[in-house]
């Protein structure tokens, strides 16, 4: 049995095969742990332990308020586990153990409470028709949710897509991504801890393509997917997905434009574009790498932008004094190394950064690349930012909309008028005004474009994961 096994029907088990795969520490490059590698077989077993749970368990009949009590059971317990969920994300993919510790694992038990409640207080809708008629909204749950999901925030991205679908009553089998898996086995140790029964929430490892994972999207047990990943995976799954017209939720990648106007406050703006930019090393789908500034403070912002950049302090992820640390893999440390060397042969000049040692990309800071260059339309996914000026309002919304992506946008102004007009007119899934990465739960959140399919979020969440179902009453 390897260190962390695949979770099915409440048991951690291995691989039909026995397989298993190392999981590397991006900071000393070598295997940490043991893991049980899944194929199409495991899947299957997953599914057809969620679908018995399903079918014959109690989860998906309790009420809202009984499984409400498991799901704040299962945050205390993400909560009295913090330091082992943290260290395991940070070991698994390089994330400073500030930010685990500080960030994803209270967001990851914040999810559970906050889906918890929702569903409880969010269950029905009634509607007076007549004197005769009313007709009330039912939410039934949808059934299996296969859940598969990326390694950039491994632990709070699967808890967003997990607590939804437990509270509004279906069962799961998640698929965490395979450089970050064991943050997952943890949860599902927790989450039988907790008293959610045997398969409600399974757990299986592997890889994508020809493995666990497009078996999971290729399942005709699967009632519903939500899918967090590149938006070329997402097109993948779509198609998996078609012949059993199984719906989906697809979660994809970004590029997002970041205006920093001449009247904003500078320092404000500063500071939230370096954490757009730099945060998890660039590993965000909400980063903020096309950074666009007003020409009358280019040269001001761009010098304060430099200096917080070079301030980050970049280290051992495991120190929780490193705000900065490697790249998650050895093959995504390639790709975003092609860009850097690919810099100023497309006309650009690093203000600051560049190679590090190890999986290290420093924080980079690009100028005078032409925003049709592809630093600035492709996601390189990394921290590297390419800073842009321009003139007028006119021209900062055209640039910002010229992607193929729409996940995010930011702007910085004191203008109130000119903060709604462009929040209006950006072609974004969220717009940030004078801030970055603030959530509010009950908020839509998804992409347009290549960014993705549907919305996630408060009543979003239900929609997808329930079958609403209109009761009409003649009285
Ligand atoms: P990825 O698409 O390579 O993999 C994501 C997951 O999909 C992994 O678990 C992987 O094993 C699985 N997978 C890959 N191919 C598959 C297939 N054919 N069938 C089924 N499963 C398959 O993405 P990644 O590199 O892990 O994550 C980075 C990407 O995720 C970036 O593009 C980023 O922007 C995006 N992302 C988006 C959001 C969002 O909320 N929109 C959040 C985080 C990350």
């Amino acid at each position: 049995m390897p260190d962390y096994g695949h979770v099915i029907d409440g048991v951690e088990v291995e691989s039909r095969t026995g397989a298993t795969f190392a999981s590397i520490d991006p900071w000393t490059q070598e295997p940490w742990t043991q893991v049980a590698l899944g194929d199409a077989t495991d899947a299957a077993r997953a599914v057809a332990a969620a679908r018995r749970a399903f079918d014959d368990g109690p989860w998906p009949r309790l009420s809202y308020a009984e499984r409400g009590a498991i799901l704040h059971r299962l945050a205390d317990l993400i909560e009295d586990h913090a330091g082992e969920l943290a260290h395991a994300d940070t070991r698994d993919m390089g994330k400073p153990v500030a930010q685990s510790r500080g960030n994803d694992v209270p967001r990851a038990a914040h999810n559970f409470r906050f889906f918890a409640d929702h569903a409880r207080l969010a269950t029905a809708a009634a509607l007076p028709m007549d004197d005769r008629h009313h007709v009330y909204t039912r939410f039934e749950p949808a059934g299996v949710v296969a859940a598969i999901a990326p390694w950039n925030f491994p632990l709070m991205l699967e808890s967003w897509k997990i607590a939804p679908a437990l509270a509004w009553g279906n069962t799961v089998v998640l698929k965490p991504a395979e450089d970050t898996p064991i943050s997952a086995t943890l949860l599902a140790r927790l989450a039988s801890d907790a008293g959610l029964p045997p398969g409600v929430l399974n757990v299986v490892h592997g890889y994508g393509p020809d493995s666990a994972g497009q078996a999971l999207t290729q399942h005709p047990c699967v009632n519903r997917i939500t899918f967090t990943g590149e938006s070329a995976t997402g097109r993948t799954i779509a198609r998996a997905a078609a012949p059993n017209l199984t719906p989906l939720s697809l979660e994809l990648g970004g590029k997002g434009a970041n205006l920093v106007f001449a009247d904003a406050d500078l320092g404000n703006a500063v500071d939230w574009s370096v954490r757009a930019a730099f945060t998890n090393a660039g590993q965000i789908c909400l980063a903020g790498s096309r950074l666009f500034v007003q020409q009358e403070v280019f040269d001001e912002f761009l010098d304060r932008f430099v200096v917080a950049a070079e301030t980050l302090v970049i280290g051992d992820p495991k120190d929780p004094a490193t705000q900065f640390g490697p790249l998650a893999s050895r093959a995504h440390h390639r790709k975003v190394f092609s860009y850097l060397n690919s810099i100023e042969g497309e006309g650009g000049t690093i203000r600051t950064g560049g190679p590090g040692d190890g999986w290290i990309v420093r924080p980079t800071i690009i100028t005078g690349l032409r925003p049709d260059a592809r630093h600035s339309r492709e996601e390189i996914f990394g921290p590297l930012v390419t800073v842009i000026p321009f003139s007028t309002e006119e021209e900062a919304v055209a640039l910002a909309n010229d992607t193929h992506f729409g996940l995010n946008a930011m702007l910085f102004t004191d203008d109130l008028s000119r903060a709604h007009r462009i929040a209006a007119r950006l072609d974004a899934g969220t717009v940030w005004v004078n801030c970055f990465f603030v959530r509010d739960l009950r908020a839509p959140f998804g992409g347009v474009g290549d960014s993705g399919i549907g919305r996630e979020g408060g009543n979003y969440s239900r929609d997808f994961f329930t079958e609403p179902k209109a009761v009409v009453i003649q009285l």
